[in-house]
């Protein structure tokens, strides 16, 4: 398979992201939301799913209040260009491949970029081990401009400083 596509994210997310996981190994589902800085192809900064999210072992909705919050401490420390870029969650059954329902989340996070940023591309990380060490499998799902076909790919993951 060519993975033309590189998902760049910071290895301080990485880190959170890994943090996140080892404090919920109960066999659920578990993730967050993943923002950027706006203009930049980099991943930044990852949430966890929140105090109140419901989580089974094939579901998981994040608590939006905690998101809102966590977005607003980002943006007061690093200003407005601060935006949600994509999320992440953990497969407890080691499933690599994005779920229908994942697909349906992923065109809805687009949908909202395309709103607040005008365009763009939504990214999905799927993590299928929870050792120090998550094995992280990257998607994009974007719109092409012309059809205006939405497509959601695999592309190579990448942890930068
Ligand atoms: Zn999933």
């Amino acid at each position: 398979m060519d993975l033309q596509i590189a998902v760049r994210v910071s290895s301080g997310a990485v880190a959170r992201i890994s943090a996140e996981l080892r404090d919920c190994l109960d066999g659920n589902e578990s993730g967050g939301y993943l923002f950027a800085l706006r203009g930049e192809d980099k991943l930044m900064w990852a949430s966890g799913a929140g105090p109140n999210a419901a989580r089974s072992k094939s579901a998981l909705t994040i608590d939006r209040e905690y998101v809102r919050t966590f977005e607003l401490y980002l943006r007061a420390q690093w200003g407005e260009d601060v935006g949600l870029a994509g999320r992440w969650h953990f497969h407890p059954s080691g499933t690599v491949e994005m779920s229908d329902t994942d697909c349906e989340g992923a065109v809805a996070g687009l949908e909202l970029i395309e709103f607040e940023h005008d365009g763009g591309a939504w990214l999905d990380l799927v993590l299928t081990s929870s050792t120090d060490y998550p094995e992280i499998h990257a998607y994009v799902t974007s719109r092409d401009p012309i059809s205006r076909r939405i497509t959601h790919e695999p592309a190579k993951f990448e942890e930068v400083d």
